[in-house]
């Protein structure tokens, strides 16, 4: 049978993916896309979107309750039934929507992993396929933690289709999407346990912050096992007894079931990367800054699977993709721009930042002035009766422009897209100060931060 050629290979069918599939088949380009899971990626099957679903219904469960004896005389129950069956209708039809649209663009759909065989020879489904260029775009995947009894772990994919919730549930992970899932637990009442390897939960956020959020969650009702090293994972009849190592004792809990949300890997055991001579290291596939790899030209990565200096976040993967697409039609031409991206944990409150954070300043903190405030009887916050609210502003001084911003606040997500727009525009503090904003509204809080 004659090997089947293309232009592009694409591997990975998430937001990335799928976007430079649909802008290559557009410019005129023979276009293949492969995915060996539902199409549509991560963001939207099984990740931020249904993540937000279940997570908005607890955010107005927590705003009732906030009020309760103050305009609510009862707090509204949460179904997790019947919201699961809502979150349904936001993921059920994206894998087959995808699919229709990527083949009404005229391009060659494969269900499974493709493997590379040499530079541009990929084995897929059975068939020998050539391509001129090839894109990795096969996100992440859990880490696999080399524990007895892993095969009894759960992922956030789990959490997210649960038919019922379980009355008891331990997250071996304080990270984003550990505590983001122990919040939605937690709120439609289940006890919950948070296993953390070490002190500060949401590593890379502000501590200050983040031990604020955890004292927050400990009222909520999560228990927060800090500096404990999970090893090992037993069945009992009905539950599982995690055991965890804790200052040189093993200690254990007995839980219902237990999710593995200790990081996530790049998705790229299954390519077999070495016949294609494509460089790899840790944070997955290496590329420069055109989003090529460094071993092989023919190929680029984008999205949460290269190793470029953004994080892994669907915004991040949309901005690789435009870029990467360009590059491949039009020639290596654009390189990733040297902006600040920010993160939202969407927890209640949310964690949010941008840009610098203390631990970035340290040894050279007086050219910096650091703002940081507890600000919960700011109108914003008062109104609603929301108990918590803290901002840490971080001030070039000498340019008088913001360099960092790292908020917890029930609307931080907006917030920090404000100050995100302030320091990619680099507008000054008095710019800012003399910006006339609406009232009331979280964003004219800005100016009382700066
Ligand atoms: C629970 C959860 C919550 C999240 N919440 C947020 C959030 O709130 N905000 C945010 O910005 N980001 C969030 N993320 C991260 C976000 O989903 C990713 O950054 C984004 O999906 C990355 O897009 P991508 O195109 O790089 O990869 P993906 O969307 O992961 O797509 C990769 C695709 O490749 C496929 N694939 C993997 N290996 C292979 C293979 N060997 N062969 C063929 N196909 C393969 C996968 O099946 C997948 O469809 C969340 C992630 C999770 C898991």
């Amino acid at each position: 049978m004659a090997i089947k050629e293309f232009d592009v290979f694409v591997i990975g069918t998430g937001s990335s993916g799928k976007k430079i599939a649909f802008d290559c088949a557009a410019d005129g380009m023979k276009v293949a896309i492969a995915d060996n899971r539902e199409f549509g990626g991560t963001c939207a099957n099984r990740g931020c979107d249904p993540k937000k679903v279940l997570a908005g219904v607890t955010e107005i469960y927590q705003a009732a309750k906030n009020l309760e004896g103050k305009g609510f005389l009862d707090i509204p129950k949460i179904d997790w039934e019947s919201l699961q069956k809502y979150k349904q209708t936001f993921t059920g039809a994206v894998p087959a929507a995808n699919e229709k649209r990527l083949v009404k663009a005229g391009i060659t759909l494969y269900h499974q992993s493709p493997k590379f065989l040499d530079e541009n020879t990929l084995s897929v489904e059975g068939k020998t396929v050539k391509a001129k260029r090839i894109v990795i775009a096969t996100g992440l995947t859990p880490l696999v933690l080399k524990i007895p009894g892993r095969e009894h772990l759960k992922v956030s994919d789990d959490f997210l289709n649960l038919e019922t919730l379980p009355k008891e549930i331990t997250f071996i992970g304080g990270g984003y999407i550990g505590m983001e899932l122990a919040h939605i637990a937690a709120r439609c009442g289940a006890k919950v346990t948070v296993i953390q390897s070490g002190d500060q939960i949401l590593k890379g956020f502000d501590k200050d912050l983040t031990d604020q959020l955890a004292e927050i969650s400990k009222e909520l009702g999560i228990h927060i096992l800090f500096g404990a090293r999970v090893n090992k994972v037993e069945k009992l009849q009905k539950n599982y007894r995690v055991f965890y190592e804790t200052e040189g004792d093993v200690k254990s809990i007995v839980t219902e079931m237990v999710f593995n949300s200790a990081g996530r890997v790049p998705s790229i055991d299954d390519l077999d990367l070495e016949n294609g001579n494509v460089d790899i290291e840790k944070r997955g596939v290496s590329v420069n800054e055109y989003l090529q790899n460094t071993g092989n030209p023919n190929v680029y990565a984008c999205g949460d699977v290269a190793a470029s200096v953004y994080p892994p976040l669907t915004p991040t993967a949309n901005l690789e993709a435009k870029i990467l697409s360009e590059n491949i039609r039009k020639g290596n031409k654009l390189k990733l721009p040297n902006i600040v991206i920010p993160s939202v944990v969407h927890c209640i409150p949310q964690l949010a930042m941008v840009g610098l954070s203390e631990s970035d300043i340290v040894g050279k903190s007086e050219h910096y002035q650091v703002n940081y405030e507890e600000v919960p009887h700011w109108f914003s916050a008062k109104h609603k009766n929301e108990v918590d609210y803290s901002y840490k502003v971080i001030i070039d001084k000498k340019k008088q422009t913001i360099v960092g911003a790292h908020i917890l606040a029930s609307n931080a997500g907006e917030l920090i897209n404000m100050f995100t727009l302030a320091i990619n525009q680099q507008l000054t503090i008095s710019e800012l100060k003399n910006m006339v904003f609406a009232y009331p509204t979280w964003g004219n809080d800005i100016k009382g931060m700066l």
